[in-house]
């Protein structure tokens, strides 16, 4: 059986994690949530780094920064996972969805700009499967009519972007602020877990009074307030030291993940590459300006009905693909009270896009044996 994701242990997760308990600390802010957190700021040059309990958290703390209030508009790529869209929408906002480019699930930056309005607020690009939207398209964008910009960076650790004059910035750290994952999914996981980024630093202290349930704690514990008390909006999203502890030893092997990860890919990309030369299926497209963090290895089929046969085909073999996100727009959700809209790369992508399984410890005689079905499926479609 070759499952869709498997999580995995590389290093010294489990005493980490006995360490955080031995230590009489299992809360929040301890020992290693401050190491994850300073980890991130050296290594991607972030300015305020927020460890939470999930990337859902990291978005919606985004939003009561952003002071969304009914009424306002936040713009969502239609292509994108519920969270992208949810945080905006329990405070209140419009959520309007935007689509893809024809070959790219990311935002497109042209489509953007049609659907500002006065209430606009927020853009939210998705780097999709870890690859850069264009931030600098649509941060040109936020300047132009004043917006904030919330990355969801779920997918997309150790990713980068180059600007037209040379200047090359990690994911994340472009937007004013940025949600990131270590769902089991992820390539850097611990098992839910993720993080905020703030890179505008008026919102420094917000921040951190968000996290701690609209109290001043933090500070308190500083020693800069001599009590503490609610101060704003807040809720819990602190992860423990647990999660912390788990998540540290996974940043100690980064680049050994990443290092396995491109070797995953690169066996799909030159296994399948012939598949999309005979034009019967799209590999995914790197723009110029974007890296490729290996986050994900998908398949654009050319349509519904190939893709179904793809799923089957491959599950009696007992190899587990998966398709995701129904464009938004779609959604029972979305439609209980905004009419119908049509979003047609969103919709190709919701019909034709497969993820191939991609984990750690996929040997190269598993992602081969998936290689060569996929070869052989298409030559049996391509006889009859
Ligand atoms: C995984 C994912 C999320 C949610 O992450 P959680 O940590 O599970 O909350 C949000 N957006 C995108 C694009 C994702 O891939």
């Amino acid at each position: 059986m070759i499952p869709f994701n498997k999580p995995f242990i590389i290093g010294k997760e489990l005493s980490y994690i006995e360490e955080a308990v031995k230590s009489g600390k299992i809360s929040g802010d301890g020992i290693f949530t401050k190491k994850c957190q300073t980890f991130f700021e050296q290594k991607y040059s972030f300015p305020k780094v927020l460890m939470t309990t999930s990337c859902t958290d990291a978005l919606e703390m985004a939003a009561i920064l952003c002071d969304i209030k009914p009424g306002d508009e936040v713009i969502v790529p239609s292509y994108t996972f519920v969270s992208s869209a949810n945080a905006f929408a329990l405070r209140g906002a419009k959520i309007v969805f935007v689509d893809s480019y024809p070959n790219n699930p990311n935002i497109d930056p042209a489509e953007i700009e049609k659907h500002i309005t006065k209430k606009t607020k927020v853009i939210v690009p998705v780097h999709y499967a870890g690859i850069a939207c264009d931030m600098e398209e649509i941060m040109n964008l936020a300047h132009k009519y004043n917006l904030f910009v919330v990355e969801d960076a779920a997918q997309a650790i150790d990713s980068y972007y180059t600007f037209s004059d040379g200047t090359r910035k990690a994911l994340g750290s472009i937007g004013h602020f940025a949600a990131f994952s270590f769902h089991e999914t992820k390539n850097i996981i611990a098992g839910e877990g993720g993080m905020i980024v703030i890179n505008d630093s008026r919102y420094f202290d917000r921040a951190e009074i968000i996290r701690e349930k609209g109290t001043n704690r933090s500070a308190f514990f500083r020693g800069e307030v001599n009590k503490y008390g609610w101060v704003d909006l807040g809720s819990s999203f602190l992860p423990s030291e647990i999660i912390s502890a788990f998540l540290y030893a996974q940043l100690e092997n980064l680049e050994i993940i990443q290092k396995k990860r491109l070797e995953i890919w690169n066996r799909y990309q030159s296994g399948l590459i012939s598949l999309q030369q005979k034009g019967v299926i799209s590999l995914p497209e790197i723009p110029s300006y974007a890296t490729n963090n290996a986050h994900m290895f998908y398949i654009v089929l050319n349509n519904y009905e190939e893709r179904t046969g793809l799923i089957q085909y491959l599950k009696e073999k007992d190899i587990h693909p998966v398709f995701h996100y129904l464009s938004l727009n779609k959604s029972d959700f979305f439609l209980a009270d905004n009419p119908e809209i049509d979003i047609p790369h969103s919709d190709h992508f919701t019909d034709c896009l497969l993820r191939l399984p991609f984990y750690y410890e996929l040997s190269e005689t598993e992602q081969d044996r998936i290689i060569e079905l996929i070869n052989s499926y298409f030559k049996v479609i391509t006889i009859s």
